[in-house]
């Protein structure tokens, strides 16, 4: 009789259940506000839940094309050219897909080899490490350094990208601007290097832009595609969760050349066939949205930075301001002796908050084991709560 482990492929072996989603289940089961995984608990816009509310009921209720309603599609180029200046083929070089977490592992499979190097950020998108794994990639970190803002070392990077040379060299560098869980915007100047680098050392650039339209102060989220000769080598991710608050819906997006589109377009099709068809008709109004919608969203979330960051500021946490997306990364160090998965712990059980530990961010879970983080995409209702709630850490 086979003994349990030897059930499941050694793959699955490599990462665990996510910690953003136990803690969630955590939160539920204690009564806990949910300031740990990143969903809105306020309505999505009216107009968007009406056009998907009609799709249903005209009908629009069987497969849609597998790589995305063409009217969707359609859209989502329109609203590239007129906001990026950017000219994307909706028939070649789009791909729709559910959420951009299918996005993501849809694009490493097509494009990394088992055995291939590849890029990542750390502290990371937790998503990121199961997916290389997968893929049987190989991730080579890239340490964001919290004591001097989340910025990394250029010299550091290039010296592992040749040190990967001697491996096959790296494969593609998988980026996140906005950063979750940083905050981090990524500069001109930093795009700019990294396209170079991309150029000199024949790398691919896995770029998840989900984050967009979060952006703060004097901040401008820059898509990586567009620097000089980077069009052939970017896959640019974004989707409908962050922007249009509806991050059950899993509708999300490919920009790629077109070989690299043919090649995404078939693992999609064998992993998910497609997305909901009807929100898809939905997200042609999503994409319709232009100017005013997006500054109103950036305003608010500013705002619920602001007021958390004073909150946890307070408090005594040290704490990193985001310039984009919606989490604080905080040191707990200041406050307490136990670790990031023990504070945490105690957050939820005896003051009825949830955060994400640090750890959770890290390849190695030391590296994270004084930082936790914060979502800040809840009404000010909740974070006034919320902040009651963990005043009592002064206690
Ligand atoms: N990428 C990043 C960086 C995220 O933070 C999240 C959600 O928290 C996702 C992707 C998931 O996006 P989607 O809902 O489109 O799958």
């Amino acid at each position: 009789m086979p003994t349990v482990p030897n059930r499941i492929s050694q793959k699955v072996t490599h990462f665990t259940e996510s910690v953003i989603r136990e803690m969630t289940r955590l939160a539920f089961q204690h009564e806990a506000i949910n300031l740990a995984q990143g969903f809105p608990n306020f309505p999505a816009p009216e107009e968007i839940k009406k056009a998907a509310c009609q799709a249903i009921q005209d009908d629009i209720n069987q497969y849609a094309i597998t790589w995305g309603a063409p009217g969707f599609r359609r859209a989502i180029s329109d609203k590239y050219r007129e906001m990026y200046d950017w000219e994307i083929d909706p028939e070649r070089e789009l791909t729709v897909a559910c959420g951009s977490t299918e996005c993501m592992i849809s694009s490493i499979l097509a494009l990394v080899n088992p055995g291939d190097q590849v890029l990542v950020f750390e502290p990371f998108y937790e998503n990121y490490g199961p997916d290389a794994i997968i893929a049987g990639a190989s991730p080579v970190y890239i340490s964001l350094d919290a004591n001097r803002d989340w910025t990394f070392d250029f010299q550091e990077l290039e010296q592992k990208i040749q040190d990967a040379q001697s491996g096959g060299g790296i494969r593609a560098l998988i980026l996140n601007t906005p950063n979750n869980p940083t905050g981090k915007v990524f500069s001109l100047e930093e795009l700019g290097k990294l396209s170079e680098l991309a150029q000199a050392y024949d790398f691919y650039v896995i770029t998840d832009e989900i984050y967009e339209h979060i952006v703060y102060d004097d901040h401008k989220h820059y898509p990586i595609a567009l620097f000089p000769g980077m069009k052939d080598r970017t896959i640019t991710i974004s989707g409908l969760s962050k922007t249009f608050s509806v991050t059950g819906w899993r509708i999300g997006y490919i920009i790629a050349p077109e070989d690299l589109t043919d090649g995404i377009r078939k693992i999609h099709d064998f992993l998910t066939v497609g997305a909901a068809a009807p929100l898809q008709e939905a997200g042609v109004k999503a994409m319709q949205t232009r100017g005013q919608y997006y500054e109103k969203l950036a305003s608010e979330y500013r705002q619920r930075r602001d007021y958390l960051v004073d909150v946890l500021q307070d408090i005594g946490f040290k704490v990193w301001i985001p310039a984009g997306a919606y989490y604080i990364m905080v040191e707990i160090s200041p406050l307490t002796d136990l670790d990031d998965v023990q504070f945490v712990d105690q957050l939820i059980k005896n003051y009825g908050v949830a955060a994400v530990p640090g750890s959770s961010f890290y390849h190695r879970p030391e590296l994270g084991r004084r930082f936790i983080r914060f979502a800040f995409c809840k009404t000010q209702e909740v974070l006034r709560e919320a902040a009651e709630r963990l005043q009592r850490l002064r206690d």
